[in-house]
């Protein structure tokens, strides 16, 4: 059954143009682009993807690196992008691996985070995504930064930053706390404009293609 609510996205064509796609897309409208909630780092992201309605399924792998502490930490990661949001971008922890959209991963082995996921790329709607979080040397504050981060890249923030007050940014000084930036934050806005604008979504067709893949992978701290 196709779960299509009354939602899409307004793509920036600009955005699309290097990805396969190059501008608006049938049935959906141009009304956002990266000059709307400025500053932002838009133009320079590989590309802006969105998930079609909040709120997104989220499942913690339950495999021999989980642990309920690490969940907690990062919950309290994704939580910074839902109360900058005001809630617009907004997640649902489900206990079926089915019905996720978000896995999440930790891995002991790294400090540093990467996110794959799938995409559409006609119309840049999001289908899954895989996010790990690196909890080498257990510091509460980095494992909660990476897990910010991450869902950065995970609710659609394809690519990074260069300013290093950003939470996009790809490197992070540890036991120092990530804060989403005014940059992070209308960089988000852009991918989910017309929740912030007030307008109804148009319904976003379900894409008739193979979706593409595509990994971010995350620098390390210093
Ligand atoms: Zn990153």
């Amino acid at each position: 059954m196709r779960a299509l609510t009354g939602v899409g996205l307004i793509l920036v064509g600009a955005l699309l143009s290097g990805c396969g796609g190059g501008g608006a897309q049938v049935g959906e409208q141009r009304v956002c682009s990266a000059n709307t909630f400025v500053p932002n780092y838009v133009p320079q992201l590989e590309r802006l993807l969105y998930w079609d309605r909040f709120p997104v399924t989220v499942y913690f792998e339950r495999d021999a690196n989980y642990s309920d502490y690490y969940r907690t930490l990062a919950l309290q990661g994704f939580d910074q992008w839902v109360d900058a949001t005001g809630n617009v971008v907004r997640y649902q922890v489900v206990q079926n691996p089915d019905a996720a959209q978000i896995t999440v991963y930790f891995k002991p082995d790294t400090r540093n985070g990467l996110t794959t996921y799938t995409y559409y790329p006609s119309n840049g709607r999001l289908r899954d995504a895989k996010v790990e979080i690196g909890v080498r040397g257990n510091n509460p504050i980095d494992i909660r930064s990476v897990a910010a981060h991450e869902f950065g890249h995970a609710i659609g923030i394809g690519g990074h930053s260069t300013n290093p007050e950003d939470m996009m940014y790809p490197n992070f000084v540890t036991s120092v706390p990530l804060q989403i930036s005014q940059n992070d934050l209308n960089t988000a806005k852009t991918a989910y404009c017309n929740y912030f604008i007030g307008r109804s979504r148009a319904a976003v067709r379900e894409p008739d293609e193979t979706p593409v893949e595509a990994t971010i992978v995350c620098g390390h701290n210093h």
